[in-house]
Formats: C-alpha cells, sequence, structure tokens
C-alpha cells in the first residue's frame, strides 16, 4: 500500500505547514500566534544555559518565535542549511555580504543590479578598504578576467532588472569556487518556485520578501540563505547590527509565503502571456522576458528556471505624454515602488531604480526614455492582456 512519508510531500504541500513554532497546548491554535514580547522569562541559570545551547530564547535581537519560523521557512524553500530573517532585502544583502569580507578585499559583481545594492559597494564598502568591478555577468569570460587574487565575493541576481537578462548561475559558482571565493545570488524576481540558486553551487542566496515572497505588499522583509558556517557568521554580525526583523514582519511574510506557489504559477503565466502579446503590438519596439524565443538567454532560462517569471521589461516609443496617457488608461497595473505583489504594478527605471546612472551608461544597458518595467499580479490573464492592449490603442492609435 501507498505509505506517505516526508519523502513523498511536494513543494505546495510542505510549504503550508514549514516553520510553525506554536508551543501553546492549552489553545493549540490553527495559525501561528505572534510574539509580541522583547524578551522571554528564564526560570533559573540552568534553564538560561539550556536555551543558548539550545537556540531557545532569551531576547528579541537574537531570537523571537516568528523570526525562527520564517528561518525554518526559508531554509526549507531555498535548499539551505541555515538563514537569517532581517529588517529588509537591504539589511539582509548588506548583513550577508559584510559579514564575508575584510579590508582590502575584492569584489566582482554584476553591472545591472538593483540601485541599492551597487550603492552598497560604492558608497558604503568603498570607504572601509573594499573596491568592487563591475562586468556583465552574462559573458562569463568578462567574470574572468576581472577576478583578482583578492577577489572574495562574486555577486548577482537570478534575474537582472530591469533588462531581465539571465547568468549561468553553475559556471560562475565553478569560477568563484576555483578562485576561493564565494557566489551570492539575489533570488527575489524569481523565489524558490522558479529557481534554487544554491543548487547551481551558489553559497549563499539572498531574497527580498518584501517582494514575491511575501506578495501581498504589506511588508518589509529579507532573508540570507546557505550553509550553515557562513550563516553562522551572518547572523553574528546581524545580533551586533541589530538587522533583525520585528515579529509582526516575520508573521505577515510567513503568512504570504504559504501560497507561494499558486501566485508565482499565475504570475510567470501572466508574464508569458503579456510578453508574447506585446510582443506582436504594432506600438512595442521591444519586449524582454526570458520566454520569448529571440531573448538573448532563452534556452538557459528553460534550463535554469521552472517558470519565466512574471518580471517583464517593454520598451514603448520616447513620447511623455503617450507614455503618460497609456498609463493613465490602464485599468489594473498601476504604478507602485515596489513588484512581486497580487497586483500588477509598472515602474519606470529612468526615474527610479536607474535615476542616479548617467544617460549614456544607462543606455549602454538598453535602459531607453521608454522602457517600462512591469510586475505581473495574478489577475486573470485576458483580463490582464487585453487591458495592456486596450491602454496602448488608447494612447499610440
Ligand atoms: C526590492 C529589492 C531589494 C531590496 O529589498 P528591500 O526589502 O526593499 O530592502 C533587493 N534586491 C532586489 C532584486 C529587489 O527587488
Amino acid at each position: 500500500m501507498f505509505k506517505v512519508t516526508e519523502k513523498n510531500f511536494k513543494f505546495g504541500t510542505d510549504v503550508l505547514s514549514k516553520g510553525i513554532y506554536i508551543n501553546e497546548p492549552a489553545t493549540n491554535p490553527e495559525a501561528t500566534p505572534i510574539y509580541m514580547t522583547t524578551a522571554f522569562n528564564v526560570e533559573d541559570l540552568d534553564d538560561l544555559q539550556k536555551r543558548y545551547d539550545e537556540h531557545g530564547f532569551c531576547y528579541n535581537r537574537n531570537r523571537n518565535p516568528n523570526r525562527s519560523a520564517l528561518v525554518e521557512l526559508m531554509s526549507y524553500a531555498e535548499h539551505g542549511e541555515d538563514s537569517i530573517i532581517c529588517s529588509s532585502g537591504m539589511a539582509a544583502i548588506s548583513t550577508a555580504i559584510i559579514s564575508n569580507l575584510k579590508q582590502g578585499d575584492h569584489i566582482v559583481s554584476d553591472m545591472t543590479l538593483y540601485g541599492e545594492t551597487i550603492d552598497i559597494f560604492t558608497r558604503v564598502l568603498e570607504h572601509f578598504g573594499v573596491e568592487t568591478t563591475f562586468v556583465d555577468f552574462t559573458d562569463t569570460e568578462c567574470i574572468k578576467a576581472a577576478i583578482q587574487p583578492n577577489t572574495r565575493i562574486l555577486y548577482t541576481e537570478t534575474v537582472s532588472n530591469p533588462m531581465i537578462t539571465v547568468p549561468n548561475l553553475k559556471e560562475i559558482a565553478d569560477i568563484a569556487h576555483n578562485n576561493n571565493a564565494i557566489f551570492i545570488v539575489d533570488n527575489t524576481f524569481m523565489t524558490c518556485v522558479q529557481c534554487r540558486p544554491l543548487d547551481f553551487g551558489a553559497d549563499i542566496v539572498v531574497n527580498s520578501l518584501t517582494k514575491f515572497a511575501n506578495g501581498h505588499s504589506d511588508a518589509v522583509c529579507g532573508s540570507a540563505t546557505g550553509k550553515m558556517s557562513l550563516i553562522k557568521k551572518a547572523y553574528e554580525l546581524q545580533v551586533l547590527l541589530g538587522t533583525q526583523a520585528d515579529p509582526f514582519s516575520c508573521w505577515l511574510v510567513q503568512r504570504g509565503f504559504r501560497t507561494i506557489e499558486l501566485r508565482l504559477k499565475q504570475q510567470a503565466k501572466n508574464g508569458e502571456a503579456l510578453a508574447k502579446a506585446l510582443e506582436k503590438s504594432p506600438y512595442v519596439l521591444k519586449v524582454n522576458h526570458p520566454s520569448l524565443i529571440n531573448h538573448p538567454q532563452h534556452k538557459l532560462a528553460m534550463e535554469q528556471f521552472n517558470g519565466f517569471g512574471g518580471m517583464l521589461s517593454v520598451e514603448l516609443p520616447e513620447d511623455r505624454d503617450k507614455m503618460n496617457k497609456f498609463m493613465r488608461s490602464l485599468s489594473f497595473a498601476h504604478y507602485a515602488m515596489t513588484l512581486g505583489g497580487y497586483r500588477t504594478t509598472l515602474s519606470y527605471p529612468v526615474m527610479s531604480s536607474h535615476y542616479d546612472v548617467p544617460k549614456e551608461e544607462r543606455l549602454k544597458m538598453g535602459i531607453t526614455d521608454g522602457l517600462l518595467r512591469v510586475s505581473c499580479g495574478i489577475e486573470d490573464t485576458d483580463d490582464l492582456v487585453n487591458d495592456f492592449l486596450n491602454a496602448l490603442e488608447i494612447a499610440y492609435k
């Protein structure tokens, strides 16, 4: 007879029950309670020692049940041994990076990163004697050429923002390890549902849980997941810097994460349908999405990803009045400075993520004055596609 063992469970099943931290036999709640407390009462010195030894709860900056629950959930989801959960994606990214560096070290980074991550390398780490070389991570020869004897970290994102290019994670992990460096990957845009960078050899995967992972646009949170030894260093720095996430945000993200597979499947379906429909529109100059045959890394994306994701970008003619009209004519997609929520959102990289980048440089990256980035929500696919086609007709006809 078929017997269910833990091995038989698929992600969609397990994700519903990982990371429940409830020890409330009197009430036995169905949902995890929120532990809004700065500290936990300790019985005696033996109890205190036990809590130290068993990663128990003493003080909120070290551990809290809601944060530990999310640690367990993210470690499971990203196939890592351990995680830290931080007050934002940036807190997780900076803690993971800084805990692996010392003065005189060198970083090789993708040149098309989330803007604030670039600022960590240039505006923060440079002051502490850490230099970063930025190269095109879709070209592994460029990465090899940038390696120095003191290179300690290679850093990229599973798909780039806003051009949605795809780096070869396995090849880059090999380059890192052949050169005694670690490989850190930001998986915010794809999430564990569509890609697990640790499975391709990355050493740490970081996520802005603010985005697709939570999916409800109501909490700011971040994670770093990887080998026990690396995360231990990051945890120790987190406790000193105080980059921990608060209990309520952890609770919100855990709640949102339960439905991540359902949401991401619909968001990827919408992404692909929208990309294919917009590609055919006479008003659209270019569409960037890995599902498209003419995407430069379409084949790699098929090997590396389980679904092409809900993020795409669209190049419209550079006519501000018409772009304004297009944006105002959309019923569902609205402009908001976030992504990954259940509703479709738009952003305009030239005036947000790449506002500080000189025009020549961003044009080299393909970021024109007509580029819009779309983060697909979970709306009905036909409704969403028709809304875009209709708004294009109104604005550009
Ligand atoms: C939003 C984002 C971050 C930063 O996350 P916060 O939660 O806003 O701090 C980092 N990387 C990527 C790819 C993001 O989209």
